[in-house]
């Protein structure tokens, strides 16, 4: 059975350019979710937010090689269109999908060895080097610029984003407030797995012995906020519950699991804090690998992270 579709597919800037005059001229507002594909239930949620305040939505799908790494996995992330699209139709409500070329992106072309690149790149300093910059400090260089790039070519009312990405979140909110862009950043929240995981289009690379070790990330977050719950303040005690947490498990599998950083920082600086001061918030965050690069095994890094208090 064919299903038809109304979903435009825009491959070039041209298109959407065009797409989004004719919308401005009726006065119809719009709502953008950037995603590297290999659509899950998190994305989808994204663009449920966009439906609800939008006249409409429309979705890019592009694997960015700015924010990619010589050494990571920019060949093997997976790309998924036909079946992206399926779900996008079967959600219904989406206007039209942009799904523009490197070149088109890029019309200069882009290297990923930082040293070599040439031309325009937005950074947002200050925001960019801690936590997952810290371990990639290619990335939110590479995720700022091309959200620049999507944001002068879509020019939506509002952009929706992940909380699953928090550093993410706090980065382009910063570029969008610095630099004058006129859209609203919206973020929602981390949706889950029925066993806890963050979803991730790179959850796709862990078998199931892994998967279950994956979990250890969402375990040690709540144990943080169990020592939240019960009174503790202090990064000793809370991130200490959650590291504790994965120890146990790296101890049990044999260096299956490796911890990369565990943090408890200001949710708009991010500047690390010892202590969450009376009524203050704070966002502790973690980001973990898969994985036992010595028995041949792939490594899949995971990230989630948890407001405290929660929804805050
Ligand atoms: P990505 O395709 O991984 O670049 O993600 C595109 C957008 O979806 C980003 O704003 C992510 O934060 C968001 N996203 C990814 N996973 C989830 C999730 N599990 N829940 C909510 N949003 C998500």
């Amino acid at each position: 059975m064919s299903m038809t579709s109304d979903i435009k597919i825009l491959r070039t800037v041209a298109e959407v350019r065009q797409w989004r005059r004719d919308l401005l001229v009726k006065n119809e507002s719009v709502g953008f979710v950037p995603t590297m594909g290999a659509l899950h239930a998190g994305h989808l949620a994204l663009v449920s937010h966009s439906k609800k305040e939008n006249d409409h939505t429309i979705v890019s799908i592009f694997v960015n090689p700015a924010q990619f790494a010589p050494h990571e996995d920019l060949d093997q992330y997976p790309r998924t269109f036909d079946s992206d699209k399926t779900k996008l139709d079967e959600l219904g409500g989406v206007s039209a999908i942009f799904l523009p070329t490197v070149k088109e992106m890029y019309p200069n072309g882009i290297k990923l060895d930082r040293s070599k690149q040439v031309g325009a790149f937005v950074e947002v300093q200050g925001l960019s080097h801690q936590l997952e910059g810290s371990v990639r400090p290619h990335f939110f260089r590479g995720v700022a610029t091309v959200v620049t790039k999507l944001l002068n070519i879509v020019q939506p009312e509002r952009l929706y984003l992940g909380q699953k990405d928090v550093q993410q979140t706090v980065v382009v909110r910063r570029m969008v407030t610095d630099l004058h862009i006129p859209t609203e950043v919206r973020v929602c929240p981390t949706v889950r797995e029925s066993d806890g995981l963050a979803m991730s289009s790179r959850n796709a690379y862990l078998n199931e012995e892994q998967w279950e070790r994956a979990n250890v990330l969402v375990q040690a977050l709540k144990a943080g906020e169990e020592a939240y719950l019960a009174g503790s303040r202090s990064k000793k005690d809370i991130v200490g519950a959650a590291v504790a947490v994965i120890g146990d498990l790296m101890l049990k599998s044999g260096n299956g699991v490796a911890l990369e950083y565990m943090s408890l920082a200001d949710p708009e600086t991010l500047q690390e804090i010892d202590e969450i001061p009376e009524g203050g918030k704070a966002i502790m965050s973690g980001a973990v690998r898969i994985g036992n690069a010595a028995k041949g095994e792939r490594v899949t890094r995971i990230i989630d992270n948890q407001f405290l208090p929660r929804d805050a």
